[in-house]
């Protein structure tokens, strides 16, 4: 077996003090060097610059498999207009395509179907050490590398508030909505999660930029 795809039980690494971990459940990690090589070559870019709404952080709590090389505090997107709330905490290559769905999916969808602006996505999580779904003993889930982003609502300049939980079976135009920014979500990111996938997904939409499948290309849309 190539050491990339050796597969790691992990627990006691886990530090008690990270969100996720507190309970001790243990979870499955992989060597997956791709982890690295794309967060660097995303700061070489020099894609993300610090700003008083984009923050570099020291750490996330390791040392342990979680977490990421240069992790960053996103609290607002589309230039700062569109607060992220709570703060996002995300490693590299999430923050554009972040920025690029709030501005080129959501915001136009906003405008469309509401005639507001985007003004707040509410954040349901970002960086978790823990099991997918929470299972004991499951793989790690994405939330574990700060590569991940759960979204469960989305406030409008004009106070309108339009949640998943609702929304994706509410009225036609929160059904709109939802679908528009769901389905432009999939054009971002590897992954995209939202209510019709299972009931772990019931109110929030999941994205992430795992690299899936044998030659890492495989997306997720459901
Ligand atoms: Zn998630």
């Amino acid at each position: 077996m190539p050491p990339s795809r050796a597969r790691v039980l992990l627990g006691i690494l886990c530090p008690a003090v990270l969100s996720g971990c507190s309970a001790g459940p243990y979870f499955v990690a992989e060597n997956e060097p791709w982890r690295a090589s794309e967060e660097r070559a995303c700061l070489a870019s020099g894609v993300i610059r610090e700003s008083p709404f984009i923050r570099t952080r020291a750490t996330l709590g390791g040392p342990s498999v979680c977490g990421a090389e240069q992790p960053f505090e996103m609290a607002a997107a589309d230039g700062g207009r569109v607060r992220l709330k709570p703060a996002a905490l995300l490693r590299c290559p999430m923050i554009p395509q972040v920025d690029r769905w709030v501005s080129e999916v959501i915001e136009p969808a906003a405008r469309h179907t509401y005639g507001a602006s985007l003004a707040e996505i509410t954040v349901a999580a970002s960086y978790s050490c823990r099991p997918m779904n929470n299972i004991r003993g499951g793989h790690l889930s994405e939330h574990g590398h700060a590569n991940a982003l759960d979204v469960s609502a989305f406030t409008l300049t004009d106070g309108t508030r339009i949640t998943v939980k609702r929304g994706w079976h509410g009225d036609l135009r929160a059904q709109a909505f939802l679908h528009t920014v769901h389905d432009g979500a999939c054009a971002e990111f590897t992954t995209v999660l939202g209510p019709n996938y299972d009931r772990h997904h019931h109110d929030h939409f999941h994205v992430d930029m795992a690299r899936r499948g044998p030659n890492g290309l495989r997306t997720v849309c459901k």
